[in-house]
């Protein structure tokens, strides 16, 4: 099986000092390959050169996250279209809602996901979706696009209802380090048993979100891709915990919850 990080915000400045040492540490964890998020066009062209620079191992996606909604207008979408078309952008997005933070009037937000939903129809290329207190919008957007190809809700932190409303729309869902986190992550690493294994997609959104049972921390707290397979452990210790799923391995002591420090968010700009 190839371990895949489906998010990684690898133009973030916190890895422009070092990330070919990053990618090194991530392959000798056994993390094959990453994909790096575009969260706006010009984020998107510095995803697409990331990837170019490093084409063993890492792949990018084109889009606009719903922060930046506001920033949209008429040359967004072919300016994103002409990225897409790079065999090494594999997916539109980081597209969605955000009806938590509003930094865009939700509006703007609508137009601008329904406008990637239809960009990635029309190129065939999977979403990347980000979703936050906005499911009932989400949904309704999403269910306009009869022939939408497949789509991610990229770290997925809600509840059940909503896990399942997005279970019955076809989508994968991304797990981050939430999973572990043993306060706020705790209905999640839950509901993680109810993702079917075919739906699950793993993600570290480096360098939010460092998994909080992550021993020892590592400095300034930066996540990268070498943690995935932290995650991946704790996925599989909590299907065998509650399933006694046959991929069960008691979970090592570093791994075990750890007293409380706080963590990011995703997309905790
Ligand atoms: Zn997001």
């Amino acid at each position: 099986m190839q371990l895949v990080d489906i998010g990684a915000n690898l133009t973030h400045p916190a890895f422009h000092g070092d990330l070919p040492e990053v990618l090194a540490r991530a392959r000798a964890a056994g993390v094959q390959k990453i994909v790096v998020t575009g969260t706006s066009v010009p984020e998107s062209t510095q995803a697409l050169k990331v990837s170019n620079a490093h084409p063993d191992m890492v792949h990018a996606t084109a889009g606009v996250h719903p922060h930046h909604a506001r920033e949209c207008d008429d040359t967004t979408i072919p300016a994103l279209r002409v990225l897409a078309q790079q065999a090494r952008v594999v997916a539109i997005g980081e597209c969605g809602l955000d009806f938590n933070r509003n930094y865009s009037p939700h509006p703007d937000q609508e137009k601008w996901f329904a406008a990637q939903v239809a960009l990635a129809c029309e190129l065939r290329k999977p979403l990347f979706l980000h979703s936050r207190d906005s499911k009932e919008k989400f949904v309704e957007v999403l269910k306009q696009f009869k022939n939408r190809p497949p789509a991610v809700a990229h770290c997925f932190t809600g509840d059940k209802a909503e896990l399942q409303a997005y279970l019955d729309l076809g989508l994968y869902i991304g797990i981050t380090g939430w999973i572990c986190d043993e306060r706020r992550g705790a209905h999640l690493l839950e509901l993680v048993r109810d993702i079917p294994a075919d739906r699950l997609m793993l993600e570290t959104d480096s360098p939010y979100l460092t998994p909080r049972d992550l021993r020892p921390q590592p400095k300034a707290r930066r996540n990268e891709p070498a943690h995935l397979p932290h995650m991946q452990r704790k996925r599989r210790a909590t299907h065998g915990r509650f399933s006694a799923c046959h991929e069960y391995r008691p979970a090592p002591a570093a791994e075990r919850p750890a007293p409380a420090r706080s963590t990011g968010h995703c997309r905790g700009q």
